[in-house]
């Protein structure tokens, strides 16, 4: 029972991606890596190598309810990452999950495309989807899922300083607007975070090699794991920035030539 409460435990709901890069199995190499266990509910399998997506296949709902039903059982958690969600069944059944714990600290990775550009979130998920957003404490776009969210352009950095303050009043959440796809000089790999009202800019850490698969995942993950641990918002992504940096300098290129996170 004292390890029960002790223990610090974070819960990935995302999608299985067998190469291991990105998805729950990431999620969690990230989570430890950040000193906090990550138990898994798979939101969905996916077929994919390390630099293509064939496509993915539902988890019945009830085997997801009853999954998230166990790992709550399993541990005292403090925290959940959302990760890919593909199906309706799976935003169903993680929009009930966290609705009934209030408290639970929720970090969304709104996962939307490959990088590959094949869809990952199925269009009658979406009602559900959106109801999670406005559920979660953080949300962690990229450039263009911030573009895909407010459904317009984002075209300086200026502007994307305003729209992370715009996601953050449509939902509620912090929001983590990550730079890794920021085409403005200098800019590249500046994150910015919008919490509290305030605006704070989180330059690069380290030089930027190629565009691993899971990056994203995996930096989510690690925010995820260092709010479950007790940390505010900006030092947990400073903590999860440079931990990711530790992780992309270790990054080795797979068969398919694409450079994949080895922890
Ligand atoms: N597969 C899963 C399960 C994911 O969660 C993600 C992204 O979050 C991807 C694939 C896409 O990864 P990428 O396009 O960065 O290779």
């Amino acid at each position: 029972m004292g390890n029960r409460n002790r223990m610090r435990v974070v819960l990935a709901f995302g999608g299985f991606d067998p190469t291991g890069g990105a998805g729950v199995l990431m999620d969690s190499r990230a989570a430890a890596a950040a000193g906090v266990h990550a138990c898994a509910v798979v939101s969905c399998l996916t077929v994919q190598t390390t630099a293509s997506f064939s496509r993915f296949a539902s988890v019945p709902r009830d085997v997801l309810d009853e999954s998230l039903a166990a790992a709550e059982k399993s541990f005292r958690l403090r925290a959940v990452k959302v990760g890919m969600v593909g199906t309706r069944a799976a935003a169903e059944a993680i929009l009930s999950f966290v609705a009934a714990h209030r408290d639970l600290p929720l970090v969304v990775d709104p996962v939307l495309r490959s990088s590959s550009g094949a869809p990952l979130l199925s269009p009658s998920a979406l009602p559900a989807y959106r109801l999670l957003l406005r559920r979660a404490s953080v949300l962690t776009p990229n450039l263009s899922e911030a573009e895909k969210l407010l459904d317009r352009r984002i075209d300086t950095f200026a502007d994307a300083a305003e729209a992370a303050r715009e996601l953050s009043d449509l939902t509620g959440a912090s929001v983590v607007l990550k730079g890794g796809h920021f085409p403005w000089r200098g800019r590249r790999g500046t994150d910015i975070v919008f919490s509290g009202g305030r605006t704070t800019l989180l330059p690069a850490i380290g030089a930027r090699r190629g565009d691993p698969h899971g990056t994203g995942c995996a930096l989510a993950a690690a925010i995820a794991a260092r709010i479950g641990a007790g940390d505010a918002v900006v030092p947990a992504v400073q903590a999860a920035k440079s931990l990711l940096s530790k992780l992309v300098a270790g990054a080795f290129p797979s068969a398919e030539g694409r450079p994949t996170l080895f922890p």
